[in-house]
């Protein structure tokens, strides 16, 4: 399958729109959405709301918008959110909620399976205290990226609900692949957003839509979250070209996220068979698959990912996090075997290179 020739394991974001999202972009009925007249987006945002079990949901541009879109509606200046240390919303949205909203964030360690140790998210609410921020909101993430797309079973949830319940909290989700964690566990969605106030889910990851995502709450909140997205110049108007995408989205490409965890799980194996590689195999549960060189540093990384782009294989190396290959509707059988076949020549050839420079 590929794009344009290319195996791009990068991320799930690279995936264009299929034919299908193409044909309904082309034929979507628009109107102004800042005046609520767009039919098209009026009826995603309603599916949304109805697929994560919630009153109400609003279009949002990223997956960044609507975390951040959701901590100012749920959080006033100088409140405090508790989050992962590893979480997508304290690491990589450009400390958002923090430049634009005053809010304080109180990272916590995340565990390896993407979870927050429940008496540390107890310890860390704070008293009603002059000296303090006040604890307003507690942000979770499932699948959990950084944690290598762990995804987490619905009782993290209620007990996380439990604990915010008693000391009057409210629960954020960014579910940015929720859905890759409703299908991994067997679940319904709903089964997990059942236990937190808003959840956060992409459009444009897995389930392959060109742009946009969705929060999803209270009909209350959504109201609140409106001004929010307009403050920050998120109100787009004849935006159902985009929504309608996103419809196909929801129809269509849900349930075949099974597909690309298999071929995750594919790819990990094959590579744990390669010499020069490291691998948990436990942790690859979704459409994540972190892995390491055996040896060498992140400039072997690099020339790793530089020699696999030769061969029209892209992937990710971070220096704190390895590499990362992400698997997606773009990306078949014949395109994991070519991966593998890739990933061996290039540690071979990287080998070559390394004995004939030291002989
Ligand atoms: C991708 C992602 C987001 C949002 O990213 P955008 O690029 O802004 O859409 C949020 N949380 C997690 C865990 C993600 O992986």
């Amino acid at each position: 399958m590929s794009i344009n020739g290319i195996v791009d394991l990068r991320s799930d974001t690279v995936t264009p729109p299929t034919p299908a999202m193409r044909e309904a972009i082309y034929r979507a009925e628009v109107g102004d959405d800042v005046y609520g007249e767009d039919p098209t987006v009026n009826r995603l945002e309603a599916m949304a709301a109805e697929r994560m079990g919630k009153e109400a949901a609003i279009f949002v541009a990223s997956g960044t918008m609507g975390n951040l879109v959701a901590l100012l509606t749920h959080c006033g200046r100088g409140d405090e959110v508790i989050l992962g240390d590893l979480a997508h919303t304290f690491l990589y949205e450009a400390g958002g909620s923090a430049a634009l909203g005053g809010i304080h964030p109180r990272p916590l360690p995340n565990q390896p399976d993407g979870t927050l140790r429940l008496e540390e998210i107890e310890a860390a609410i704070r008293p009603d205290n002059v000296h303090f921020p006040r604890s307003r909101l507690i942000a979770l993430e499932n699948t959990h990226n950084r944690c290598h797309g762990a995804a987490i079973p619905p009782d993290h949830f209620a007990q996380v609900r439990a604990i915010a319940d008693r000391h009057g909290l409210k629960i954020h989700l960014d579910g940015a692949r929720i859905f890759n964690a409703a299908v991994a566990l067997g679940v319904d969605v709903r089964e997990i957003t059942r236990y937190v106030d808003s959840v956060t889910f992409c459009l444009s990851k897995g389930l392959s839509a060109p742009v946009g995502s969705l929060l999803c709450g209270p009909a209350d909140f959504i109201a609140q979250a409106r001004r929010a997205r307009k403050v920050l110049g998120g109100g787009m108007r004849q935006a159902g070209v985009l929504a309608a995408a996103g419809i196909v989205a929801l129809e269509q490409m849900v349930d075949r996220l099974a597909e690309d965890h298999r071929r995750a799980r594919r790819l990990a194996e094959g590579i744990a068979a390669l010499p020069g590689y490291t691998i948990d195999l436990d942790r690859v549960q979704t459409n994540i698959v972190y892995f390491d060189l055996a040896q060498g540093d992140h400039a072997d990384r690099l020339a790793l990912v530089a020699r696999l782009k030769a061969r029209g294989v892209l992937i990710g190396a971070y220096p704190d996090m390895g590499m990362r290959a992400v698997t997606h509707a773009w990306v078949d059988d014949e395109d994991i075997e070519r991966a593998l076949d890739a990933l061996e020549e290039a540690i071979r050839e990287g080998e070559a290179r390394r004995k004939r420079d030291e002989g």
